[in-house]
């Protein structure tokens, strides 16, 4: 075995500087026909190149292969031709097969210009590597289109549009953008697109037009997750204003205030409910805004729709004037998203879902930043291993199953067997939370 391993390569000569290896190669099977005639023994060398290519690095230096490539003539047809090297290289990339599968590894962890740095080929041409890489993925990895999608935000540099399957708990894709065109594209291009029955969203307008426009009989559902936290931002709002008012002295005494108002009343403590009644004493709309964000929460445990509608428009009459420029986000999008927020009663989302998806959103959120987009959706998409699959129902029908050949009593004749393929669900989101968390992608 020599230092290059390369079965198909004989090597010639090695030559080495500080950075770079370089060996001269030739084939070692000469070509056993003439491609043009297929006559099989009339074969002469005619003349040679030189053909540089790269290959992996060895020893931390780049390693550069000349190639001294033969041209042969054909006596029979007097046609040339060069020998073949396309079992080892890949002559569109000017490096060996086995380089370019691991700058495909390598371009969803490191930078390009860091990998160019290391293999010795131009950024450009690891940014086309990278490109054909996501490509015949793009080709392949054909996601089932769910019964239930979900459409939300992901920052990754800037929000994107983040699509999921609710019942499977798995990603789909992440969109570039969130506008409505990016999102119309999207949806489109979905096979079987009439099987989605309901679509949740974040409050985002271009979504909704989105599945408006191509979804027009889906049922859009706004999760209450996405609802009750801007009553958690208008208590928020509140609370920073009074703040601003407060001298130094006065502000002390209300330590870890965000911390207590957050909590819903069930958690909080004998400790926490005597410290709130003491600030609601000193600043009465405090503790009117937190009774107001609790009995908000309260309106998201009726059981029915209606229930909710009745409950909801009660507690919007109760906002005393001085708070309402507070809850107005929230009383807005109450009245835009009325239809939508609502609907949650009738087609309510597992907290389960939720709870990965949000997980999910903020390990993103952290670790986004050193890849380029392409690079962490191609990282959260095509790994292996992380896919949801699901395997077709058992088969009662017996041709549909591959003959022992070995039982005769079973030889029939060849039967055309239309299995079932296994459906690829998308990607499992709490698997990728994971696996993200530890480094492991
Ligand atoms: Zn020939």
């Amino acid at each position: 075995m020599d230092i290059l391993n390369l079965v198909n390569f004989n090597i010639i000569q090695t030559a080495e500087n500080e950075h770079d290896f370089q060996i001269k190669v030739e084939t070692n099977s000469p070509p056993s026909h003439c491609p043009h005639c297929g006559c099989v023994a009339n074969l002469y060398r005619h003349d040679n190149k030189e053909h540089l290519c790269m290959d992996l690095p060895i020893h931390g230096k780049r390693v550069g292969l000349l190639i001294k490539r033969q041209r042969y003539r054909c006596k029979d047809c007097t046609q040339t031709f060069w020998e073949r090297i396309d079992h080892t290289i890949d002559e569109k990339r000017n490096c060996t097969k086995r380089l370019l599968a691991y700058i495909e590894k390598q371009s969803l962890k490191r930078t390009f210009t860091s990998i160019s740095e290391d293999v010795g080929l131009n950024e450009k041409t690891i940014r086309n590597i990278f490109r054909d890489y996501i490509n015949r993925h793009e080709e392949t990895v054909r996601f089932e289109t769910p019964n239930w999608l979900g459409i939300d935000e992901i920052h990754i540099i800037k929000p994107r549009c983040v699509l999921t399957n609710i019942e499977e708990r798995t990603l789909l894709d992440v969109l570039p953008n969130r506008n409505k065109d990016t999102v119309v594209g999207y949806l489109s291009r979905l096979p079987n697109k009439g099987r989605i029955q309901y679509v949740t969203m974040d409050m985002w307008q271009p979504y909704k037009d989105a599945v408006r426009a191509v979804l027009p009989k889906a049922i859009i559902i706004v999760d209450k997750f996405h609802v009750v936290r801007m009553a958690n931002q208008a208590l928020e709002t509140i609370r920073k204003q009074l703040r601003e008012s407060l001298s130094v002295k006065e502000r002390r005494g209300l330590m870890h205030d965000r911390f207590i108002l957050l909590k819903r009343h069930k958690e909080l403590t004998e400790m926490d409910k005597i410290t709130l009644d003491l600030w609601t004493k000193n600043h009465p709309s405090l503790g009117i805004a937190y009774d107001l964000k609790e009995s908000y929460f309260d309106i998201w445990d009726s059981d029915t729709r209606q229930k909710a509608f009745l409950k909801y428009h009660d507690w919007k009459a109760k906002i005393p004037k001085e708070l309402q420029s507070a809850f107005e986000p929230l009383t807005k999008a109450m009245a835009n998203w009325e239809q939508e927020i609502f609907a949650y009663f009738d087609h309510r989302i597992t907290n389960a879902y939720t709870e990965s998806l949000n997980s999910l959103i903020r390990v993103v959120n952290r670790l986004g930043r050193g890849y380029s987009f392409d690079a962490l959706r191609a990282k959260i998409l095509f790994t292996e291993g992380i896919q949801k699959e699901r395997r077709p129902k058992y088969q009662r029908r017996i041709d549909k199953y591959e003959m022992e050949e070995n039982f005769p009593m079973f030889k029939m004749p060849p039967v055309i067997r239309e299995l079932e393929e296994v459906a690829l669900l998308g990607v499992d989101i709490s698997t990728l939370t994971e696996k993200l968390e530890k480094g492991e992608l």
